[in-house]
């Protein structure tokens, strides 16, 4: 078995573990796999362990794997998820590539993805990206700015708001990394009390996913525990 494929097999273990812990079934939870700064291979080889959901953050660098994948094992579908910053004159080629966005932030950016979304494709899955950790990261709507983007966006036709998603600053204790989600999964659970019909909480990295499931997790974004450290940055990342 290839050291991907075994790290798939222990990243899944951790999150059976951590929603039976949790009175949870680990069918609910879907398992994103972070590629960024890996090559082709190395998603294929995560294919072929069974994973078919993957995430980018740099645009130039995801088209060029895609591509790759595309060109060495074209029956390979595979469903691919921006989850980084966004530059609103990248919007088209988003819109035009992903199944999912977890990193909307503004009305603005939802407006562009939706109509320019291809007309052949249906609509493009979105979660709006909250700022849970207030001055420690400059990322994502505030929280008190959600319920208003949410509404105003929730009737484009070229999208679907699924959820939200957030990036805490980072913490090693259990207790912190799980007050970091509580606000995010409150906030969803304000929205669908209001009659929206979100779905998805996009939350939780290698380093604290039992956290994040124990909050109520259904996305888990992981990267580094199923592919290994990342040791170089990515050849593009100017246009992050
Ligand atoms: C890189 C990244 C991840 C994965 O982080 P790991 O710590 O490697 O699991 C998840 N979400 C986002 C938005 C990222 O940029």
């Amino acid at each position: 078995m290839s050291p991907i494929a075994s790290n798939l097999q222990v990243v899944r273990r951790q999150i059976a573990d951590a929603a039976h812990s949790a009175s949870r079934r680990p069918e609910e939870i879907r398992l994103l796999a972070v590629s960024k700064t890996f090559g082709a291979d190395a998603v294929l080889d995560a294919w072929r362990a069974g994973q078919y959901a993957f995430g980018e953050n740099y645009l130039q660098e995801a088209l060029a794997k895609m591509a790759a994948v595309a060109a060495a094992q074209a029956d390979a579908i595979l469903e691919w998820h921006f989850i980084g910053p966004i530059q609103s004159n990248k919007t088209r080629q988003i819109a035009e590539n992903f199944a999912w966005v977890h990193s909307v932030e503004r009305e603005k950016v939802a407006r562009r993805l939706s109509e320019q979304r291809p007309a052949h494709l249906p609509p493009l899955n979105i979660c709006l990206q909250v700022n849970v950790s207030g001055e420690a990261s400059k990322s994502g709507a505030a929280p008190d700015e959600v319920a208003s983007i949410a509404r105003a966006i929730a009737v484009l036709p070229g999208i679907r708001l699924r959820g939200l998603m957030a990036i805490p600053a980072p913490a090693d204790d259990p207790a912190r990394q799980r007050s970091a989600y509580r606000p995010l999964r409150a906030l969803f659970d304000t929205l669908n009390a209001e009659g929206m019909a979100l779905d998805t909480l996009s939350m939780g990295m290698s380093a604290d996913l039992a956290a994040a499931i124990a909050e109520g997790a259904t996305v888990v974004r992981i990267g580094s525990a199923i592919f290994g450290g990342r040791t170089y940055a990515p050849a593009v990342s100017a246009d992050a």
